[in-house]
């Protein structure tokens, strides 16, 4: 009899109402939730530490405690247990905050495993707190003797029960059913006939470190395979859409492509030729443009959607933040007006929102900008054809989905789908993350942009070597983003943050350049005062703008060449790529300096900085420095929440697609594997965006 992975847990031996009230909070519902809740780490008995070769760090080791004594402290309810721990070799001091019980754990001739931080308090070396298991204890057990798994700790969840309950589960493992479906494509750890129940045996009962990865190996195979196949299930789904069909008219294109004041990239011609290609056919656009800042993607947005308003239909341009929207409204509404468009902004800022929300409903409204007060509002399109997401990484899942949902017409048709991102995603990655989706790439930089010259510089050295360069700037007639990590010194700043907040950063800068209009922005200003400041900033009338990373995304202003990053070392690469990208955006040769304080040390990362403005290459260093570093990092916790794969692993990535493709193929068979498709579903809810 296969394993009822559905059962809920108190079907399990030694799960009474207490502890399954507990595992629910956990989340843990099922013996299916039980059996892919994995150890965090285990401890390993079998490698103790010799006390004569002790070092500072976390340590196993084996001996004979003596010497315990409880003292309480003046403060109440607060006692301290220490004691001396023994082997053959040395001894040790050992202390425990807080649980007088140590003192009556032990008998003084009996050994201990004893498993903690060995470091240093009070000038004196001590194992503080540490684990103990009587040695004879962990030996008898019918558990996998010396290799122990340590489980999160969840909602009041102790590891020690956890493992009790996978003791008693321990001989239902052998009955786990196959998950995945047979197939030669299959790599050998995969194939059916138990790969699966013994991944998940070796994952709670480790012996050594090749069955932790045995099994990581195998769960992280069947999650990828889930993953691309509910992916491509997707993009069939997809194609089974009906959308507008807008008639892709060269001249018409032309005619505002003429209108530029720059020529297109090549770059930008074949990306925009994809999308309108696209949109020609009658199922629903699927496309994400990648490229990165400063490759200019705005534009061909505007020549997609521009494409679509002479077609007669409307078009939707989302974005993450109210000053991009604004800013975006702004310049599309220049390149368009003159062609007689009507542009359209909605935030959670604008006024005569009833009023603006009847003009969408009308249709005189063609090409509508906000945030997601888009989402949010009871807006009504009439006829939307094309939904524009910019920095799309920025959107949760589920905002998307919402925006969709709500954008299928009346009569059925979907809209085109059209997503811009920044975030650099090495092709190797695309199928696993975007599998569903079609890529257009911008590759290449606007001719004549100057590469932004990066410098890392100790706040020690502002007066000589910053503030003549700023004077210069600021001379040329140059803008200048001085980027600071706080908003003000009083509220949630952690006092023992050296950071700089906005508002002081500005009061520092008056006396130091007293002709320079100087103005701050952050995130918790009123809408309307921010998009004064970002106004105000784009229209030359502020020459410093002291701000936090609000003006992080998408914001385009030209004439700004000069930006100061301070405490540049708290950032990731990824963040400080898109800083940075904020100049650079003209003619002019930029300069950023990533400024650190007089203590710290730059890193790597910061130097990796220095060296290139390469967004795609900055993503596989921060990928080699930090293993699967931030630029996924929200990907893989956030969207689409993979808890084993790392989507670094490329060579299972494409194991992994390989068969899932070619299951694809018969999606059909789907049904005979209820347990495969279930989890099908989930994640194509995840990553679905129809
Ligand atoms: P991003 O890809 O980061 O969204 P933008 O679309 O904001 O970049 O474009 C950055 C700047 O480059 C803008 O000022 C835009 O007008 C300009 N730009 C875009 N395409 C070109 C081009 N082909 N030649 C010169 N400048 C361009
Ligand atoms: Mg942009």
């Amino acid at each position: 009899m296969p394993l009822d992975l559905a059962a809920p847990v108190s079907s399990v031996k030694g799960v009474g109402p207490k502890t399954e009230a507990l595992l629910k909070k956990a989340g843990l519902a099922t013996v299916k939730d039980l059996l892919y809740f994995l150890p965090r780490t285990y401890e390993n008995f079998t490698e103790t530490t010799a006390l004569k070769d002790i070092r500072p760090g976390k340590v196993v080791i084996k001996g004979k405690i003596s010497d315990v004594k409880v003292t309480q402290t003046h403060r109440r309810n607060f006692s301290v247990t220490e004691g001396v721990i023994r082997d053959a070799t040395d001894a040790i001091r050992v202390v425990w905050f807080n649980q007088p019980y140590r003192a009556r754990q032990f008998s003084p001739d009996k050994e201990y495993y004893f498993t903690g931080m060995y470091d240093l308090n009070r000038g004196r070396y001590q194992l503080t707190s540490p684990k103990a298991e009587l040695a004879s204890a962990v030996k008898k057990s019918g558990q996998n003797s010396t290799f122990r798994p340590v489980y999160p700790a969840k909602s009041g969840l102790k590891s020690d029960q956890l493992q009790k309950i996978y003791e008693s589960l321990r001989p239902d493992f052998a009955f786990i059913p196959d998950l995945l479906p047979p197939s030669p494509l299959l790599p050998d750890f995969a194939q059916p006939s138990g790969a699966r129940a013994d991944a998940l045996f070796k994952a709670h009962f480790a012996e050594n470190d090749t069955d932790i990865k045995t099994a990581r190996e195998y769960l992280a195979y069947e999650e990828l395979f889930e993953l691309i196949l509910a992916a491509n299930l997707n993009k069939q789904e997809n194609q089974k859409l009906k959308s507008f069909e807008i008639p892709f008219v060269p001249r018409d294109i032309q005619s505002l492509v003429k209108k530029l004041p720059f020529p297109l990239t090549n770059a930008q011609r074949l990306a925009t030729f994809e999308i309108l290609k696209d949109l020609e056919k009658p199922v629903p656009m699927n496309r994400l443009l990648q490229g990165d800042v400063g490759a200019g993607k705005t534009v061909v947005a505007a020549l997609a959607a521009f494409s679509v308003i002479r077609a007669g239909k409307q078009v939707a341009l989302l974005a993450p933040t109210a000053i991009l929207a604004s800013q975006h409204a702004e310049s599309l509404s220049a390149l368009l007006a003159p062609f007689g468009i009507n542009v359209a902004l909605l935030t959670g800022a604008t006024k005569g929102k009833s009023e603006l929300k009847k003009r969408i409903k009308s249709g005189e409204a063609q090409l509508i900008v906000g945030t997601h007060a888009l989402l949010t509002d009871d807006t009504e399109f009439s006829g939307l054809a094309l939904t524009i997401i910019d920095e799309q990484h920025r959107f949760g899942v589920n905002q998307r989905q919402k925006l969709l949902a709500k954008t299928v017409a009346k009569n059925g048709l979907a809209p085109h789908l059209l997503m811009m991102t920044a975030t650099p995603i090495p092709r190797s990655l695309q199928l696993a993350i975007f599998g569903d989706l079609d890529v257009s790439i911008l590759n290449e930089l606007p001719k004549g942009r100057q590469p932004v010259t990066t410098r890392l510089l100790s706040e020690l050295n502002f007066t000589d070597q910053l503030y003549p360069v700023v004077r210069d700037f600021l001379a040329k007639g140059q803008q200048v983003y001085w980027i600071c990590k706080k908003i003000d010194d009083t509220a949630s700043g952690k006092p023992t943050s050296e950071a700089v907040s906005v508002k002081r950063q500005a009061e520092k800068l008056r006396p130091l350049f007293p002709k320079a209009n100087i103005a701050f922005l952050h995130g918790k200003m009123k809408p309307a005062e921010k998009d004064a400041v970002m106004s105000a900033f784009a229209a030359g009338k502020i020459n410093i703008l002291v701000s936090t990373t609000v003006v992080e995304v998408g914001v385009n202003v030209p004439n700004a060449n000069l930006m100061v990053i301070m405490n540049a070392n708290d950032y990731g690469l990824a963040q400080l790529h898109q800083l940075r990208g904020r100049v650079g955006r003209g003619k002019d040769a930029a300069l950023c300096f990533l400024a650190t304080p007089a203590s710290v040390e730059p890193s790597r990362r910061l130097r990796e900085l220095e060296k290139s403005t390469d967004g795609f290459y900055l993503a596989e260093a921060d990928l080699k420095l930090r293993g699967p570093g931030e630029i996924y990092g929200a990907l893989q916790h956030g969207a689409l929440n993979l808890q084993f794969a790392s989507l670094t692993d490329t060579k299972l990535i494409s194991a992994a697609s390989k068969s899932a493709k070619a299951f694809a193929k018969t999606p059909d068979r789907l049904a005979d594997f209820p347990e495969l498709a279930q989890e099908i579903k989930k994640y194509q809810q995840l990553t679905t965006l129809n």
